[in-house]
């Protein structure tokens, strides 16, 4: 066996950011940028009111007070989108949020500190200079820095760029990943099953969670263990594909063709691993074509397991994140969870909940073997238990959450 993180050194090394391109800024949630983006524009473009009210000139309201108002007459309503317009002398603009401050203006009462009058406008308190106003350059100066490179981009920074005037960003682009499910026992149709089979349940969720990393999924189908139907399949995908994941085959059954196969078409190149983490033990790697392939168990719990230690990261690469992985959280354990040592670093399906004092707590779930899908699905993280015993009830544990439940665009 060979510690997780060799493992995953040896995954992340021969993984490399997709090409640079840009992309339309619907294109890129999720994507990182390829360089640094400046911004050409000022944000705001021009001085602007924070509020609805009245442009004056904050002397002209020096003295005014409730009990000593002062009348101003009103020169007009400037609405946001006018053009730029200027204050007469002793007068006030009625002024919209957004639009443009009048050139004479230094400042913006609200239209709650008013009333109207005959002929103008009652100001009824004082103004400081530039109350209310929003300075060209105030979020962005012309210039400046918006984002360095490899920031993954979210639906914050989407709109900052639209806000600089960009339509599109400078990205690595979106990886296409094939998946595979592998196995001659496997059925995805509706019909009862025959003796020997099952259902092909790995192809949903790993096309789900491939999909949640932000990647174009295309869906492979299921090639049965048949070393030219699987030699087709695998070279059929890495010749249009960024890559390809695989379920089935890579443990040490008799039919395993899937993995003589592989030793074939990466010239020698794949690895089989068997890695020190309970589930997801075996697990395969490597370059077909220069496309990266990842062998996953066919155990449905490990095959989810294993995506998330390798293959989520490794995409996250691919789309030019700097960080491969979220950070985990010390959390107190709410049970117990009794191990013998193996030699492996377990992870544990768990459930991260909140306490009424609004702590976390985590608690190892009953069903952890790696056929229990239905029981993996109440659980939203996985408590890494390190080699030895195990834990107990209150002791801190270190948890992954797992990756988000909705696609990432
Ligand atoms: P393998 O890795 O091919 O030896 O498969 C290990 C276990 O996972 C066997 O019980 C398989 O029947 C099961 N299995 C393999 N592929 C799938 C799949 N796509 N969906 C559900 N179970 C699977
Ligand atoms: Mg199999």
């Amino acid at each position: 066996m060979i510690p997780l993180k060799e493992a995953q050194s040896h995954v992340f090394e021969r993984v490399t950011p997709l090409r640079a391109m840009a992309l339309a800024l619907d294109e890129c949630l999720g994507l990182a940028t390829s360089q640094a983006v400046h911004s050409e524009e000022s944000i705001p473009p021009f001085d602007n009111t924070a509020v609805d009210g009245f442009a004056l000139h904050f002397d002209e309201v020096s003295a005014a007070a409730p009990e000593n108002p002062v009348t101003l007459p009103v020169a007009g309503t400037i609405a946001a989108g006018d053009p730029p317009r200027a204050l007469p002398r002793g007068a006030a603009m009625r002024i919209m949020t957004g639009a443009v401050i009048p050139s004479g203006a230094n400042a913006v009462i609200m239209v709650e500190d008013t009333e109207e009058a005959e002929g103008g406008v009652r100001v009824l308190r004082t103004v400081r200079q530039g109350e209310n106003i929003r300075l060209a350059g105030s979020d962005i100066t012309a210039g400046a820095l918006l984002f360095p490179e490899r920031t993954v981009l979210g639906p914050v920074h989407l709109g900052v760029l639209a806000s600089a005037g960009y339509v599109k960003a400078p990205v690595h682009r979106r990886a296409r990943v094939g998946v595979i499910s592998t196995g001659s026992e496997l059925v995805d149709e509706a019909r009862p099953l025959r003796p020997g089979e099952i259902r092909d349940s790995n192809r949903h969720s790993l096309r789900a969670i491939v999909s949640t990393t932000g990647a174009d999924v295309v869906d492979l189908g299921i090639v049965p263990d048949d070393e030219e139907a699987l030699r087709s399949a695998f070279l059929g995908a890495a010749a249009e594909l960024d890559a390809i994941v695989t379920s089935g085959g890579v443990s040490v059954g008799d039919f395993d063709y899937t993995k003589k196969v592989l030793r074939d078409i990466s010239k020698g190149e794949m690895r089989w691993m068997q890695v020190a983490i309970r589930p997801a033990k075996p697990f395969a790697f490597g370059l077909v074509e220069g496309i990266p392939l990842f062998g996953l168990p066919g155990n449905p719990v490990s095959a989810l397991v294993s995506f998330e230690l390798f293959v989520r990261p490794a995409i996250r690469k691919m789309h030019g994140h700097s960080e491969l992985f979220d950070p985990t959280l010390m959390v107190r354990a709410a049970n117990a969870y009794r191990r013998h040592p193996d030699g492996r670093v377990h992870y544990a399906r768990a459930l991260l909940s909140a306490e009424s004092d609004g702590s976390l707590s985590v608690s190892s779930l009953e069903g952890q073997s790696s056929h229990m899908l239905h029981e993996m699905a109440r659980s939203n993280a996985l408590a890494i238990c390190p080699d030895g015993d195990g834990y107990v009830l209150g002791d801190m544990v270190e948890v992954m959450p797992l990756g988000p439940a909705a696609p990432a665009r």
